[in-house]
């Protein structure tokens, strides 16, 4: 496309600090959140006729790691296909070549209305509890069939509507590669990382104490647990004073829980019955993904269809292996923005060509 033409699709407008460049079919733009990576708008799309959301990406490529990332990001989005996932529509760049390919991307995605920080504040009875808890499970449970793990999942990184459905957004961290007993280190938001992430990480003061916190409410874990950790970590855990823990019962009473609910099933016994198998220190004596679908307080809304869709084919195989320069990364997602443009001038992107894409619910 020649750069008159190109120039022509696209307008500019301020949003807060940030001037967001798009193509001319996103109308009413209105800032709805700000993440890490970047800010994110509402926007009416008047070729697919619906509200989405378009997420500018700023500085992916000031170093090796944000560039790989944002690559490992658009390849996964456009490889996952599940109605807990957030769907990826459109990815545009209003820079029109690779030399001028410098700053920033947008991904064009489905729209929701709230993430979960907001929803938590709710009142929300066992249904919803259960509802939104069973969506989380069936959309973890995709990426892992695909090998995928996401590595951040956090209240903001989780999407909601109004009618209680819910996808999970942001793959820079998600890894396709299994990991053993202790995860490498990466940054992630504290407050959500699990044990054997707080002891992966070294021991620097902030750790500790969370390690700390974890065990004076769950209590120290138990020498076979300690027998699986190599010689340094065990010595900081042994080192560390000793804590009986509490019950969940204590840790969860009845008075946190909604009342409980007309349907049999749904009561707050249930729901800790979840959370003291949900948070246990051992990795390998955790419920895993597909146990807990199985769970009383969750398995009242299982459907196969929704739990056992047919893992995605991720298109970049060696996606965690590959090692590029800045440069080669760039202008390895530089194509892959203009390869979506050419597929999304009128409807829908997945890692397919155009005539397999499926549009998404
Ligand atoms: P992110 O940069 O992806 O972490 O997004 C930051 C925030 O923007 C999220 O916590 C949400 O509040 C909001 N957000 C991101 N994507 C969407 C979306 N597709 N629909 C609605 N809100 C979104």
């Amino acid at each position: 496309m020649n750069r008159n033409k190109r120039e022509k699709e696209y307008y500019s407008l301020d949003v807060g600090d940030s001037t967001f460049t798009v193509l001319k079919r996103y109308q009413n733009l209105r800032p709805i959140g700000s993440g890490a990576q970047g800010i994110v708008c509402s926007a009416y799309d008047h070729v697919l006729e619906r509200n989405v959301a378009i997420k500018k990406l700023s500085r992916p490529f000031q170093n090796q790691t944000h560039a790989k990332r944002a690559y490992r990001e658009l390849v996964l989005m456009k490889c996952v296909n599940h109605k807990n996932i957030i769907g990826l529509l459109n990815v545009f760049t209003p820079q029109k070549t690779l030399e001028d390919f410098q700053d920033y991307r947008y991904l064009v995605m489905e729209l929701m209305d709230a993430n979960l920080c907001q929803v938590i504040q709710m009142e929300l009875d066992h249904e919803r509890l259960s509802y939104l808890l069973y969506q989380m499970l069936c959309g973890i449970k995709h990426l892992h069939a695909a090998g995928i793990i996401h590595r951040d999942l956090k209240p903001s990184n989780i999407v909601v509507k109004s009618d209680c459905t819910l996808k999970i957004l942001d793959f820079g961290l998600a890894r396709t590669a299994a990991t053993g007993l202790l995860m490498t280190p990466y940054v992630v938001t504290r407050y959500y990382r699990a044990p054997e992430v707080i002891l992966g990480m070294g021991y620097q003061a902030n750790d500790i104490d969370q390690w700390n916190k974890v065990i004076e409410q769950l209590g120290t874990p138990s020498q076979e647990f300690l027998m699986k950790l190599n010689q340094s970590v065990r010595t900081y855990v042994e080192n560390r004073p000793r804590y009986a823990g509490y019950s969940f019962e204590k840790l969860f009473p009845d008075v946190l829980f909604p009342a409980d609910s007309d349907h049999n099933k749904l009561k707050a016994s249930q729901a800790r019955d979840l959370l003291s198998k949900m948070l246990v220190i051992d990795a390998s004596k955790r419920i895993s993904v597909d146990e807990a679908l199985q769970h009383p307080y969750i398995n009242v809304w299982y459907d196969p269809a929704e739990v056992e869709a047919p893992p995605p084919l991720i298109s970049d195989q060696q996606l965690d292996e590959r090692e590029h320069t800045v440069d080669e990364w760039k202008e390895l997602i530089y194509k892959e923005v203009l390869a979506s443009e050419e597929r999304t001038k009128n409807g829908v992107i997945r890692g397919q060509p155009a005539s397999l894409a499926q549009v998404p619910q």
